[in-house]
Protein backbone atom coordinates (compact mmCIF):
# COMPACT_ATOMS: atom_id res chain seq x y z
CA UNK A 1 0.00 0.00 0.00
CA UNK A 2 1.79 3.19 -1.12
CA UNK A 3 0.87 6.72 0.79
CA UNK A 4 1.28 9.55 -1.04
CA UNK A 5 1.99 12.93 0.09
CA UNK A 6 2.88 15.42 -2.69
CA UNK A 7 0.35 14.92 -6.10
CA UNK A 8 -0.19 17.90 -8.64
CA UNK A 9 -3.52 18.22 -10.55
CA UNK A 10 -4.95 19.79 -13.46
CA UNK A 11 -5.10 23.09 -11.54
CA UNK A 12 -1.64 23.34 -11.61
CA UNK A 13 -0.86 26.18 -14.86
CA UNK A 14 2.63 24.07 -15.53
CA UNK A 15 1.13 20.50 -15.28
CA UNK A 16 -0.61 17.94 -17.14
CA UNK A 17 -4.17 18.01 -17.95
CA UNK A 18 -4.59 15.20 -17.03
CA UNK A 19 -7.78 14.97 -14.37
CA UNK A 20 -8.16 14.07 -11.24
CA UNK A 21 -10.12 10.85 -11.85
CA UNK A 22 -6.98 9.96 -13.91
CA UNK A 23 -4.84 10.51 -10.94
CA UNK A 24 -7.12 8.44 -8.57
CA UNK A 25 -8.08 5.37 -10.67
CA UNK A 26 -3.88 4.89 -11.00
CA UNK A 27 -3.27 5.24 -8.04
CA UNK A 28 -6.08 2.31 -6.96
CA UNK A 29 -4.49 0.90 -9.42
CA UNK A 30 -1.38 1.22 -8.21
CA UNK A 31 -2.94 -0.06 -4.46
CA UNK A 32 -2.22 3.65 -2.80
CA UNK A 33 -3.81 3.97 0.20
CA UNK A 34 -3.49 7.41 0.38
CA UNK A 35 -3.23 10.46 -1.77
CA UNK A 36 -2.55 13.92 -1.06
CA UNK A 37 -3.31 16.70 -3.29
CA UNK A 38 -0.72 19.46 -2.86
CA UNK A 39 -1.48 21.73 -5.72
CA UNK A 40 0.68 25.10 -5.97
CA UNK A 41 -0.65 27.58 -4.01
CA UNK A 42 -1.66 30.67 -5.26
CA UNK A 43 1.45 33.37 -5.03
CA UNK A 44 1.08 36.14 -2.75
CA UNK A 45 -0.99 38.88 -4.27
CA UNK A 46 2.36 41.21 -4.55
CA UNK A 47 4.56 38.83 -5.63
CA UNK A 48 5.21 38.60 -9.29
CA UNK A 49 6.24 35.27 -10.54
CA UNK A 50 9.76 35.57 -12.38
CA UNK A 51 9.08 32.89 -15.03
CA UNK A 52 8.23 34.07 -18.27
CA UNK A 53 4.89 32.04 -17.91
CA UNK A 54 4.06 33.47 -15.15
CA UNK A 55 2.81 29.55 -13.97
CA UNK A 56 4.25 28.74 -10.82
CA UNK A 57 1.49 28.81 -8.89
CA UNK A 58 -2.50 28.16 -9.22
CA UNK A 59 -4.77 30.68 -9.97
CA UNK A 60 -6.26 32.59 -6.25
CA UNK A 61 -9.68 32.49 -8.20
CA UNK A 62 -9.50 28.75 -8.61
CA UNK A 63 -9.30 27.66 -4.94
CA UNK A 64 -13.00 27.37 -4.48
CA UNK A 65 -12.93 25.35 -7.11
CA UNK A 66 -10.10 23.60 -6.23
CA UNK A 67 -11.45 22.72 -2.89
CA UNK A 68 -15.07 21.93 -3.42
CA UNK A 69 -14.26 19.52 -6.36
CA UNK A 70 -11.16 17.89 -4.19
CA UNK A 71 -14.14 17.44 -1.14
CA UNK A 72 -16.49 15.52 -3.47
CA UNK A 73 -14.19 13.14 -5.12
CA UNK A 74 -12.58 12.47 -1.41
CA UNK A 75 -16.36 11.42 -0.48
CA UNK A 76 -17.20 9.27 -3.57
CA UNK A 77 -14.22 7.48 -2.88
CA UNK A 78 -14.17 7.43 -0.14
CA UNK A 79 -14.27 3.46 0.44
CA UNK A 80 -11.44 3.20 -2.39
CA UNK A 81 -9.28 5.31 -1.07
CA UNK A 82 -8.27 8.64 1.45
CA UNK A 83 -8.26 11.56 -0.74
CA UNK A 84 -6.02 14.38 1.18
CA UNK A 85 -6.61 18.07 0.46
CA UNK A 86 -3.73 20.36 0.16
CA UNK A 87 -1.28 22.31 -1.18
CA UNK A 88 2.47 22.97 -2.02
CA UNK A 89 2.76 26.19 -0.35
CA UNK A 90 5.92 28.59 -1.55
CA UNK A 91 7.69 30.26 1.60
CA UNK A 92 9.53 33.26 -0.38
CA UNK A 93 11.42 35.42 2.32
CA UNK A 94 9.71 38.81 2.82
CA UNK A 95 6.04 37.79 1.95
CA UNK A 96 5.72 35.77 5.08
CA UNK A 97 2.32 38.72 5.78
CA UNK A 98 0.34 37.72 2.70
CA UNK A 99 1.74 33.74 3.05
CA UNK A 100 0.35 34.00 6.74
CA UNK A 101 -3.17 35.45 5.42
CA UNK A 102 -3.98 33.37 2.62
CA UNK A 103 -3.45 29.81 4.59
CA UNK A 104 -6.24 31.98 7.23
CA UNK A 105 -8.56 32.02 4.28
CA UNK A 106 -7.88 28.94 3.23
CA UNK A 107 -6.04 26.77 6.00
CA UNK A 108 -9.27 25.13 7.44
CA UNK A 109 -10.44 23.29 4.32
CA UNK A 110 -6.92 21.70 3.90
CA UNK A 111 -6.31 18.27 5.69
CA UNK A 112 -2.97 18.21 4.40
CA UNK A 113 0.27 20.46 2.96
CA UNK A 114 4.40 20.93 1.79
CA UNK A 115 5.87 23.65 2.43
CA UNK A 116 8.78 24.45 -0.42
CA UNK A 117 11.27 26.98 -1.11
CA UNK A 118 11.77 27.51 -5.22
CA UNK A 119 12.25 31.33 -5.55
CA UNK A 120 15.71 33.03 -4.41
CA UNK A 121 16.43 36.26 -4.39
CA UNK A 122 18.93 38.35 -6.68
CA UNK A 123 20.03 41.74 -6.51
CA UNK A 124 17.69 42.63 -9.80
CA UNK A 125 14.97 40.65 -8.32
CA UNK A 126 13.88 37.10 -7.35
CA UNK A 127 14.80 34.14 -9.48
CA UNK A 128 12.68 30.56 -9.58
CA UNK A 129 15.49 28.59 -8.75
CA UNK A 130 14.76 24.97 -10.80
CA UNK A 131 12.59 26.49 -13.18
CA UNK A 132 15.64 25.85 -16.07
CA UNK A 133 19.39 25.47 -15.97
CA UNK A 134 19.44 29.22 -17.07
CA UNK A 135 17.16 30.20 -14.08
CA UNK A 136 20.22 28.23 -11.76
CA UNK A 137 22.59 30.10 -13.57
CA UNK A 138 21.27 33.14 -13.14
CA UNK A 139 21.28 32.37 -9.04
CA UNK A 140 24.99 31.03 -9.78
CA UNK A 141 26.30 34.51 -10.98
CA UNK A 142 24.39 36.60 -8.45
CA UNK A 143 25.48 34.50 -5.50
CA UNK A 144 29.49 34.04 -6.25
CA UNK A 145 29.24 30.78 -8.30
CA UNK A 146 27.59 27.04 -7.43
CA UNK A 147 28.23 26.94 -4.02
CA UNK A 148 27.19 30.03 -3.01
CA UNK A 149 23.51 29.22 -4.63
CA UNK A 150 23.74 25.88 -2.31
CA UNK A 151 24.17 28.16 0.69
CA UNK A 152 21.60 30.46 0.11
CA UNK A 153 18.82 27.75 -0.67
CA UNK A 154 19.68 25.69 2.45
CA UNK A 155 19.58 28.89 4.14
CA UNK A 156 16.34 30.36 3.31
CA UNK A 157 14.95 26.39 3.86
CA UNK A 158 15.65 27.02 7.20
CA UNK A 159 14.20 30.67 7.90
CA UNK A 160 11.29 28.66 5.94
CA UNK A 161 10.94 25.90 9.06
CA UNK A 162 11.22 28.80 11.54
CA UNK A 163 9.08 31.56 9.93
CA UNK A 164 5.58 32.25 12.02
CA UNK A 165 2.96 31.43 8.92
CA UNK A 166 0.38 30.59 11.60
CA UNK A 167 -2.04 27.60 12.78
CA UNK A 168 -2.49 26.17 9.30
CA UNK A 169 1.57 26.46 8.51
CA UNK A 170 2.22 22.99 6.64
CA UNK A 171 4.49 20.70 8.30
CA UNK A 172 5.92 18.63 5.81
CA UNK A 173 9.10 20.15 4.17
CA UNK A 174 9.34 19.83 0.30
CA UNK A 175 12.15 18.21 -1.58
CA UNK A 176 14.92 19.76 1.04
CA UNK A 177 17.46 19.18 -1.86
CA UNK A 178 16.04 21.01 -4.65
CA UNK A 179 19.30 22.90 -5.44
CA UNK A 180 20.74 19.56 -6.90
CA UNK A 181 18.40 19.75 -9.44
CA UNK A 182 21.00 20.78 -11.96
CA UNK A 183 23.72 19.25 -10.16
CA UNK A 184 25.02 17.50 -13.68
CA UNK A 185 25.36 20.71 -15.09
CA UNK A 186 26.67 23.05 -12.20
CA UNK A 187 28.87 20.27 -10.01
CA UNK A 188 30.27 20.79 -7.26
CA UNK A 189 32.55 18.99 -4.57
CA UNK A 190 30.84 19.84 -1.72
CA UNK A 191 28.17 17.89 0.71
CA UNK A 192 26.75 21.01 2.86
CA UNK A 193 26.52 18.84 5.87
CA UNK A 194 26.55 21.58 8.20
CA UNK A 195 23.52 23.25 6.42
CA UNK A 196 21.47 19.72 5.67
CA UNK A 197 21.88 18.87 9.69
CA UNK A 198 21.14 22.13 10.64
CA UNK A 199 17.69 21.96 8.22
CA UNK A 200 17.41 18.26 9.56
CA UNK A 201 17.82 19.47 13.33
CA UNK A 202 14.78 22.08 13.01
CA UNK A 203 12.61 19.91 11.44
CA UNK A 204 13.10 17.36 14.27
CA UNK A 205 12.55 20.57 16.80
CA UNK A 206 9.52 21.09 15.72
CA UNK A 207 8.31 17.74 14.78
CA UNK A 208 7.79 18.17 11.02
CA UNK A 209 8.31 15.85 8.27
CA UNK A 210 10.03 15.00 4.97
CA UNK A 211 8.71 14.80 1.82
CA UNK A 212 10.93 12.29 0.02
CA UNK A 213 10.48 13.25 -3.28
CA UNK A 214 11.20 11.16 -6.09
CA UNK A 215 10.98 13.69 -8.71
CA UNK A 216 14.97 14.28 -8.80
CA UNK A 217 15.07 10.33 -10.30
CA UNK A 218 13.05 11.59 -13.64
CA UNK A 219 15.08 15.04 -13.85
CA UNK A 220 18.20 14.43 -16.29
CA UNK A 221 20.51 16.40 -15.21
CA UNK A 222 19.63 15.02 -11.05
CA UNK A 223 19.15 11.74 -10.76
CA UNK A 224 18.52 12.08 -7.47
CA UNK A 225 16.42 11.63 -4.86
CA UNK A 226 15.50 14.21 -2.76
CA UNK A 227 17.09 14.26 -0.19
CA UNK A 228 20.04 11.65 -1.01
CA UNK A 229 19.81 8.33 0.53
CA UNK A 230 22.56 9.59 3.01
CA UNK A 231 20.30 12.44 4.31
CA UNK A 232 17.56 9.63 4.88
CA UNK A 233 19.41 7.67 7.15
CA UNK A 234 20.26 10.59 9.15
CA UNK A 235 16.69 11.26 9.06
CA UNK A 236 15.66 8.36 10.45
CA UNK A 237 17.94 8.26 13.23
CA UNK A 238 16.73 11.24 14.42
CA UNK A 239 13.28 10.06 14.27
CA UNK A 240 11.79 12.57 11.38
CA UNK A 241 8.88 10.81 9.45
CA UNK A 242 9.74 10.07 5.69
CA UNK A 243 6.82 10.47 3.42
CA UNK A 244 7.09 9.68 -0.39
CA UNK A 245 6.13 11.87 -2.40
CA UNK A 246 5.68 10.87 -6.44
CA UNK A 247 5.61 15.02 -7.09
CA UNK A 248 3.57 13.77 -10.55
CA UNK A 249 2.15 16.75 -11.91
CA UNK A 250 0.32 13.96 -14.29
CA UNK A 251 -1.18 10.72 -13.67
CA UNK A 252 1.16 8.38 -15.37
CA UNK A 253 4.13 9.33 -12.84
CA UNK A 254 2.25 8.43 -9.85
CA UNK A 255 4.49 5.97 -7.99
CA UNK A 256 7.34 6.57 -9.62
CA UNK A 257 10.64 5.84 -7.75
CA UNK A 258 8.46 3.97 -4.60
CA UNK A 259 10.52 0.69 -5.25
CA UNK A 260 13.98 3.15 -4.29
CA UNK A 261 12.57 4.51 -1.41
CA UNK A 262 10.33 2.44 0.04
CA UNK A 263 12.48 1.18 2.47
CA UNK A 264 12.67 4.08 4.09
CA UNK A 265 9.13 4.83 4.39
CA UNK A 266 8.21 5.70 8.08
CA UNK A 267 5.65 3.78 9.51
CA UNK A 268 2.19 4.76 9.47
CA UNK A 269 3.29 7.15 6.42
ZN1 LIG B 1 4.98 22.04 -10.25
ZN1 LIG C 1 7.95 21.80 -5.52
Amino acid sequence: MIIDGHVHTPFCPHGSRDTLKQYIENAISQTYSSISFTEHAPLPPSFIDPVPTKDSGMELKLMEDYISTLQELKINYEKDITIHIGLEVDYIEGYEKEIKEFLNTYGDSLTDGILSVHFLPTPSGYVCMDYSPNSFKKLVDAHGGVNGVHRLYYQTLLRSIEADLGRYKPTRIGHMTLSHKFQNLFPTEQFFTEETDAVLASIKERNYSLDMNSAGLRKPYCQATYPHPSILEKAIRKGIPLVYGSDAHKSEDLGAGYSQLKQYVSKGY
